[in-house]
């Protein structure tokens, strides 16, 4: 286990010098693949809010289910066309993804994903941001799997067969945090550089993030199989 490459699975967690997914299209289009014809929320919509802390970012037009978690923390938007168009497997879309990791839903097929004995599926590689003591307290933007998925992904994803992973059971999945683009307030309002920060539960910048990833940290983990 000595890659350092933040390979996705299938594509799906895609950041900054991460390839394109190739070339063999999988059987079967995951749940948390976005759709060519899904089109992202505008930056138009976003706004100033304001509340007894300071400005907030936030959206002109809010719904109550634009926000999430006890941080109340400003969603990314993304039209909801599952099938429309072509699958797009280099991206996951961030509300199917919310949806999968935060209710513990396969990636693949959307189904809730049991609880055995010894907690749930997932797959994991070494990323330049875990700790040395990986897997155990990973850090990851992909939802787990049901058994018959797990086995599908090793089987024809071709990131997976480039890397080196392991399938792990994890009894404790914490919510960690989210990924997204940091925005800052300026005289011209809302500026944004960075598209991909983690930010951890808690963190007062949250306020001004745009994210689009709930991350979770895999603890009690337990290696099922590796590449
Ligand atoms: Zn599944």
């Amino acid at each position: 286990m000595t890659t350092t490459r933040p390979l996705p699975l299938c594509g799906m967690e895609r950041g900054p010098g991460m390839p394109e997914c190739p070339v063999r299209k999988p059987s079967t289009v995951p749940y948390v693949a976005t759709w060519s014809e899904e089109l992202a929320g505008s930056e138009a919509m976003l706004d100033v809010k304001w509340d007894s802390v300071g400005p907030k970012l936030g959206y002109k037009d809010e719904r109550a289910s634009d926000r999430v978690g006890r941080d109340d923390v400003l969603w990314a938007r993304m039209t909801y066309q599952p099938g429309a168009g072509r699958p797009r497997f280099d991206s996951m879309h961030p509300g199917r993804q919310y949806v999968a990791m935060r209710w513990m839903k396969c990636q693949i097929c959307g189904d809730t994903v049991p609880r055995s004995k010894d907690g749930w599926l997932f797959v994991d590689w070494r990323k330049e941001y875990d700790p040395p003591t990986w897997p155990e307290g990973s850090v990851t933007a992909m939802p787990p799997l049901c058994a018959a998925h797990a086995r599908l992904s090793i089987v024809e994803c071709p990131h997976l067969r480039n890397t080196d992973f392991l399938l792990l059971h994890v009894r404790s999945p914490r919510i960690w945090g989210y990924s997204g683009a940091p925005y800052t307030l300026t005289g011209d309002g809302w500026t944004v550089g960075e598209r991909d920060a983690l930010r951890p539960v808690d963190d007062p910048s949250l306020r001004a993030v745009l994210a689009s990833r709930l991350y979770r940290e895999l603890r009690n983990v337990t290696v099922v199989g590796s590449a």
